[in-house]
């Protein structure tokens, strides 16, 4: 049924609820514009559903339930012998705790705004025309601008199709079990990070990854510090290794792998592929509009979020770099203002990037390999978790923070962590890189003590030549 086959005349419109489309509903809101949401699956999108937060959930979970069963603690005299996992109250908390109660929220901050919400597949009929379908009811909205905001979603390889004991990130997410064996195709960020997360849940892991090394992206001394860890989880990690085929039975499933020439077979119960994602840009009719889409789906914007199609702005996914949620936000926060009158460019210096593994990594600006590329004269410095005490008394010393500054300037160019609280400590370097702050500038603003963030000065001080830890 299509209700009414005159087109609705609406405001903005923006298709899509993850970070990146419900941040831009809000704000364009917040600056007035009447807006609806066009969302065909869940509020939140793939991060808040199937991404970044269940997949962090399990991770913890999995980091409580190894020091237990391990009984890791033993060195502060806290003993936990006879731990136990009820997987299925696990997975009820990381949905019911944990997504629900994050998605809801995003549910009211859009009613709060006034942001409509419109359920259904949205696909362009032309540069002013959305057709958004619903089961047999479909809308026409006529829209002033529109923000795109699709995502992406897993991609599939021939040989390993998504079902059954063969599964992608989602699927990953909700295994009716924690494997005897996991086999993962991928050593990137959602292979390493599951691997991690089921690893510590009690799984035996395989990884396959097709380059010498996993974790790319992140230079060679932090993933060193990642593949100790695994080691000491018990995760194979076998690199260079081409993934050809999977056979499943009832109860398992053979994974054939080309390595060394060699071929190979590895029987396990689950095999989960992350090969990385593939922008949803193919099926929402863009070729009926003059939206420039790139030979990998990735849609083309300025420095406005703005597409070839004045109005159609773009964001998160779907749109150059790297596929993160924090990026896909400020994004949105961009596109929103310019689809609101205002004049914001996206200047953002660096996009920080963190792998959940235990230790974490994260990285912002340039590395040491980048910035010799660019030919860019840097002083580097290093400070060891080892010598920071609120790391020692975690009984977490495992990693180091690294420090990259422009030797004639001492502004901060880059930075890495591999260690404790990574994840959150990498937004002092952020602040720092964004606002071209100083190496003297980080020594002499006080740290709280005792924290992890000392390191952070202790770095800079290092940079400084003025170094007091060590
Ligand atoms: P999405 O979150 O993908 O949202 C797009 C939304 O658009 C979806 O809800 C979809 O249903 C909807 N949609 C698509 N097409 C249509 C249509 N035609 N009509 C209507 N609606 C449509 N990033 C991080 O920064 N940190 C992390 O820790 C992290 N962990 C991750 C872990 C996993 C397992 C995965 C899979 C991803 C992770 N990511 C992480 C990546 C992050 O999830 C994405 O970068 C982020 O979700 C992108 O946001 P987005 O708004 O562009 O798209
Ligand atoms: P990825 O690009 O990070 O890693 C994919 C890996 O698979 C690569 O190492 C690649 O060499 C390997 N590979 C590809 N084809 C292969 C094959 N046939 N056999 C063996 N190995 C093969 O992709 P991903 O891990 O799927 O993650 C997708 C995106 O999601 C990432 O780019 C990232 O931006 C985002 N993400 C971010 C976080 C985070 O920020 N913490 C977490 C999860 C996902």
């Amino acid at each position: 049924m299509v209700v009414g086959s005159q087109a609705r005349e609406v405001d903005l419109v923006v298709i899509g609820s993850g970070p990146g489309g419900y941040v831009a509903a809000i704000r364009a809101a917040e600056l007035g514009r009447k807006v609806v949401i066009v969302e065909r699956d869940y509020i939140g999108g793939v991060c808040l559903n199937v991404g970044c937060i269940p997949s962090k959930a399990l991770i913890n979970a999995g980091h409580k339930y190894h020091e237990q069963v391990h009984d890791l603690d033993t060195v502060m005299g806290v003993h936990s012998k006879g731990a136990t996992l009820n997987w299925e109250e696990t997975l009820k908390w990381k949905d019911e705790k944990v997504v629900k109660t994050l998605t809801g929220g995003v549910g009211m901050l859009l009613k709060k705004n006034k942001v409509e919400i419109l359920r259904g597949e949205a696909r362009f009929n032309d540069n002013q025309v959305l057709n958004v379908i619903d089961g047999d009811e479909s809308h026409l909205l006529e829209f002033k601008s529109c923000i795109i905001a699709t995502g992406s979603r897993p991609i599939e390889i021939p040989g390993f199709k998504f079902e059954g004991r063969v599964v992608n990130s989602t699927g990953a997410l909700s295994l009716p079990e924690v494997p005897k064996h996991l086999v993962i195709i991928g050593g990137g960020v959602i292979g390493s990070e599951l691997a991690g997360a089921y690893a510590s849940l009690g799984a035996k892991v395989t990884i396959l990854e097709g380059l010498p090394h996993i974790l790319n992206g992140f230079d060679d001394e932090m993933i060193k510090v990642a593949v100790e860890e695994f080691k000491e989880y018990g995760i194979d990690i076998v690199t260079n290794a081409r993934a050809k085929g999977s056979e499943q039975t009832a109860d398992s499933v053979k994974v054939t792998y080309e390595v060394d020439g060699k071929e190979e077979v590895i029987e396990a119960d689950y095999c989960l592929v992350s090969v990385g994602r593939r922008p949803n840009t193919d099926s929402i009719g863009l070729n009926n509009t003059d939206v420039k889409v790139n030979e990998r789906g990735i849609i083309e914007v300025d420095n406005r979020q703005e597409t070839s199609v004045s109005g159609i702005y773009a964001i998160g996914d779907i749109v150059p770099g790297p596929m993160l949620a924090h990026k896909a936000s400020y994004e949105a926060k961009i596109a929103a203002a310019n689809a609101a009158g205002e004049d914001e460019l996206n200047c953002a210096v660096a996009i920080p990037a963190v792998a959940y593994c235990n230790p974490e990594l994260a990285t912002i600006g340039e590395t040491p390999d980048s910035a010799k590329e660019k030919g860019i004269d840097v002083i580097v410095s290093k400070f060891p978790f080892a010598a920071n005490g609120r790391a020692i008394t975690m009984n977490a010393t495992r990693g180091f923070v690294r420090l990259l500054t422009d030797k004639a300037s001492h502004v901060v160019v880059g930075a890495q962590i591999a260690g404790p609280g990574a994840s959150d400590l990498i937004s002092e370097f952020a602040l720092a890189i964004e606002n071209g702050l100083t190496s003297e500038d980080i020594s002499m603003t006080i740290h709280p003590h005792p924290t992890l963030g000392e390191a952070i000065m202790d770095t800079s001080e290092l940079a400084d030549g003025l170094p007091i830890h060590i």
